[in-house]
């Protein structure tokens, strides 16, 4: 199927990675629905960005922690745009906590949001993806949930840990309808979650430490991200699936063992 032909939806799409995937998809050719939860004049100005350009989009509201409102979204962008033949889940957030800190109604909303956001708009994609027996998934990940060492961020860790098994095996049950199921894992990328909470002398001495800890010697940019997940959606990758691809520069801080 061709690029023009195409209708994507980014999650969490008004800011960071889910904007420079937006915008890389659209310049591709595809129509491209901008999700966003409470950032609403964010989401229009990618959509802005997008229509000037001279492509095709809509902003659409939804928590994806919601299935409900991931149904209504999803029927909302069809009936704008097309059916769905992208979907890039993008939307999440890192909450974070220790053995010490754990909060349980934190977790299980963050749990809700990177695990439960995903299965329930792969579920309301799905249908429309097995009549034309195309789609390609794409799933936003973690580094962290491969194991760095990155203090603070185990319980995160965990949740993107689940996103990166389930593309596995969502990846075997679509297979057959013709449906890829990939994830992306980004390493340390400069957006407002990852400066979220530091002071500006804190983010400076952050991004020092992950240069040291990256083989490139720099952190990454959501459009380092955008440019593997336009990669994994494109018409080409149609044999490649249940993959995770790690975007991080080369980082050297795994957990190790024994
Ligand atoms: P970001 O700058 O904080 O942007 C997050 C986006 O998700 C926003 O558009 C936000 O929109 C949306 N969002 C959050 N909760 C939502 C919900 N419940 N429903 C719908 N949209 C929601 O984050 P980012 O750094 O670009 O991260 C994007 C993805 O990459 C996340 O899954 C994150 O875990 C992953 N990631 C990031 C890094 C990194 O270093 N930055 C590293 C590894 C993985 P609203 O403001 O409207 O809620």
């Amino acid at each position: 199927m061709a690029w023009r032909e195409q209708v994507a939806l980014v999650t969490g799409a008004s800011r960071g990675i889910g904007r420079a995937t937006a915008l890389l998809l659209a310049g591709r050719g595809a129509a491209v629905a901008v999700n966003y939860a409470t950032s609403e004049a964010e989401a229009a100005s990618v959509v802005d960005a997008i229509t000037a350009a001279g492509g095709r989009a809509i902003a659409v509201s939804a928590d994806v922690a919601d299935p409900a409102q991931v149904a209504a979204m999803v029927a909302q962008a069809a009936q704008a745009l097309g059916p769905i033949s992208i979907l890039v889940n993008n939307a999440g957030f890192a909450r974070q906590a220790t053995l010490d800190t754990f909060d349980a109604d934190a977790l299980a909303r963050m749990r809700r949001v990177n695990v439960d956001g995903p299965i329930a708009a792969i579920r309301a994609v799905m249908p429309a993806m097995r009549e034309r027996r195309y789609g390609r998934i794409v799933n936003i990940t973690s580094l962290a949930g491969i194991g760095t060492a990155l203090p603070g961020n185990a319980f995160y860790a965990g949740t993107k840990a689940e996103l990166a098994i389930l593309t596995r095996r969502f990846a075997m049950e679509l297979g057959p309808d013709g449906i890829t199921v990939n994830a992306v894992a980004p390493g340390f990328i400069g957006t407002e979650m990852a400066r979220a909470s530091r002071s500006d002398s804190e983010w400076a001495e952050t991004e020092q430490r992950m240069r040291q800890r990256t083989m490139v010697g720099r952190i990454g940019m959501p459009e380092d991200v955008a440019n593997a997940v336009v990669f994994l959606a494109a018409p080409e990758a149609g044999f490649i699936t249940a993959q995770q691809l790690v975007v991080d520069g080369g980082r050297m801080d795994y957990l190790g063992h024994s």
